[in-house]
């Protein structure tokens, strides 16, 4: 497959100093649910958002890792907002024609935000053919950052009902998304409305891939170690504060605190681990990648409602008030754990460690 010309200034390692200074800022103002439109500018200028279009090593997965995980625990509306960007520009590198990488290129040097729409609202998206190309029918609902990111991949339908990705290009089009319906718990600044693709005339080069890519495994399934690991940063803060809350209030010398407390340490390690471990096998699509990765969405759900639950017994009411940061990450975090089909990835998790252990390392038998 070809590279993508380089644009000038677009890297492909990065350094995390950068982005634990700007996690440390963003800590000290915390309190704003609008879409996080500043702080993907910093995102960019720091390098980050044109980084991951192709992880090349092992250490560039770890790099990707760290940075999901590191931006989750700071801002989870961020954090959904930068992985679906993420997923695009990794779908265009890995699917696109040549001129749409160098497009791609070009765009991510200007800042361009990028998304994954792929959930329809009732009756679906679909692609009718004209002399020109095609036109879009249909909407999208749950469009992670509608009405204020540049680029989209959707899927649609063609007529044979075979999906194929389309790449389009939204920027100045706010009439186009409603986020009036997205009144959620959580998740507030994400602004997944509604996006209407109804009347969209498409050019033929806008077409991404073959019909069927976007749900082409492993990468489709496994690539959902982004978001377990985006989750796993939230779950990490969680737990920082729940463990400041104990210090600063005399509560650490109680048995039963420090029980429940090092019970959900532990899982939260563990999660971590099993996602370390998930983003590697993804990432070099292994064989075992689609159930390693599905069993980690489980373990990283069960450690957040561990440690969610854990620190609402030990902070108390205090923990509910507008203004807590455990209140915020709470919210958020309920409402980004409602990834698609839960209970089905943890079936076909469980069914394929029934044929072997998928760990990889040390098989049982
Ligand atoms: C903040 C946020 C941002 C999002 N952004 C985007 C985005 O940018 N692009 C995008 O495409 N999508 C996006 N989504 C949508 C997301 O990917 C999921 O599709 C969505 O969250 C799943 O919604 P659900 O829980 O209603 O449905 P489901 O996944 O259907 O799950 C509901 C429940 O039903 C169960 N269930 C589902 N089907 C069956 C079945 N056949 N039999 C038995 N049980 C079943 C599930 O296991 C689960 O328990 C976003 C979602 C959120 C919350």
């Amino acid at each position: 497959m070809l590279d993508a010309p380089r644009a000038p200034g677009v890297r492909h390692r990065v350094t995390l100093g950068k982005l634990r200074d700007l996690v440390r800022e963003w800590d000290r103002h915390n309190d704003d649910e609008a879409f996080p439109a500043a702080r993907m500018k910093s995102l960019h200028e720091a390098g980050y958002l044109s980084a991951f279009a192709d992880l090349r090593d092992a250490a560039q997965v770890d790099d990707l890792f760290q940075v999901l995980r590191l931006i989750g625990g700071a801002d989870l509306s961020l954090g959904r907002v930068f992985e679906g960007h993420v997923n695009a520009i990794q779908l265009i590198h890995a699917y696109g024609s040549r001129q749409q990488k160098v497009a791609l290129a070009a765009e991510l040097f200007q800042g361009c935000r990028f998304g994954v729409w792929n959930t329809d609202l009732a009756g679906g998206t679909w692609l009718e053919p004209i002399d020109r190309g095609w036109i879009l029918r249909g909407s999208k609902r749950f469009a992670t950052g509608a009405g204020h990111i540049e680029r989209v991949l959707i899927s649609a339908a063609l007529a044979d009902g075979a999906k194929q990705l389309v790449l389009v290009d939204v920027a100045g089009q706010p009439e186009r998304a409603d986020n009036r319906g997205w009144r959620v718990r959580g998740m507030r600044g994400s602004q997944s409305g509604l996006f209407d693709f109804d009347g969209m005339e498409i050019a033929v080069g806008a077409l991404l891939g073959a019909p069927g890519d976007y749900e082409r495994e492993p990468r489709f399934s496994a690539g959902a170690w982004r978001f377990a690991a985006v989750q796993l940063g939230a779950v990490e803060s969680l737990l920082r504060h729940w463990r400041v809350h104990l210090l600063a209030s005399g509560k650490a010398q109680d048995p039963v605190q420090r029980a429940r407390f090092g019970q959900s340490v532990a899982a939260t390690r563990s999660a971590a681990s099993w996602v370390s471990r998930a983003a590697r096998a993804a990432e070099a699509t292994e064989p075992e990648a689609v159930p390693l990765v599905l069993m980690t969405r489980g373990v990283v759900e069960d450690a957040a409602f561990g440690v969610m639950e854990g620190a609402a017994r030990a902070v108390g009411t205090a923990a509910f008030f507008e203004g807590s940061r455990i209140d915020r990450i709470t919210r958020d975090l309920s409402l980004y754990l409602r990834q698609p089909v839960p209970d089905q990835a943890r079936d076909r998790a469980a069914a394929a460690w029934l044929e072997a252990d998928c760990w990889g390392e040390d098989a049982w038998w």
